[in-house]
């Protein structure tokens, strides 16, 4: 038998899957666990959002609860619960987050109460924040270089996974502090820094509709997108009064 080559470091190999923005988008959620079930991963982790915005806010609590390793809390799981105000929520937002607080079951809301705001990993140097590293609890986004620049100076680990803008991006910051940004799959360079936002589940808003999600490994990360049936989440937001916005979003991904 051959002596396989030896390994370039001491990292030991491994496969997660990242969810974040579920929002209460039940078909969405399924879709996307039975894409992962397909794949070989140790571990499931959730970035949090999972209510607001959809027809399913506890089914979707239940199933993140059932299926993933670790869930951190976003926005609008903060905002169901009372915990961070609503005054910067646009209209739509507000109408969804009021029926979901009536909506949610004592149960859901006592879990959400106890789910964290971030969570590290420290030896396989992997932070989730919904959010952003700098303030995990004022729901500031990353939608530019300037703001990602600010936001790496807070990285207490070279990988940090967040959700939040339900945009796709994977920000990498070399030695000399030069950051660049991908899209779809990317491997890592042993002397960057990232930032990976995997993108939403539930309400994708890169003009792309499909549930989005990111596979990382020792190696890559990679965004990857899952068709699902969007005309019986509608179906369901239209039944539950949801405002006609947030119906028609879904199918356009915006
Ligand atoms: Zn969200």
């Amino acid at each position: 038998m051959k002596t396989p080559p030896p390994k370039k470091n001491n990292i030991k190999p491994f496969c997660y899957a990242i969810i974040s923005d579920i929002h209460g988008n039940l078909e969405a959620f399924e879709a996307v666990l039975e894409a992962v079930s397909r794949e070989n991963v140790d571990a499931v982790f959730c970035l949090g959002d999972l209510v607001g915005y959809g027809p399913n806010p506890n089914e979707c609590v239940d199933l993140a609860r059932e299926r993933s390793q670790i869930v951190i809390a976003g926005n609008h799981d903060w905002a169901a619960i009372g915990y961070t105000e609503t005054d910067y929520f646009n209209i739509y937002a507000k109408v969804a987050i009021m029926w979901t607080s009536e909506t949610l079951t004592q149960e859901n809301h006592e879990f959400l109460e106890k789910v964290p705001l971030l969570k590290r990993f420290n030896d396989k140097s992997i932070f989730l924040v919904h959010a952003t590293p700098k303030e995990p609890e004022q729901w500031h986004y990353i939608l530019n270089y300037n703001e990602a620049e600010e936001n790496f100076a807070y990285l207490p680990d070279r990988f940090c996974l967040i959700g939040h803008s339900h945009v796709p991006v994977i920000m990498e910051r070399n030695s000399s502090g030069k950051i660049n940004a991908y899209r779809g799959r990317l491997f890592f360079n042993n002397d960057c820094s990232y930032i990976i936002n995997v993108g939403s589940v539930g309400q994708p808003r890169d003009g792309n509709p499909l549930a989005s999600y990111g596979l990382i490994q020792h190696d890559r990360i990679e965004i990857k997108r899952v068709p699902y049936n969007i005309g019986k989440t509608q179906e369901k937001m239209r039944k539950a009064e949801l405002p006609e916005y947030l119906v028609e979003r879904i199918a356009v991904g915006r």
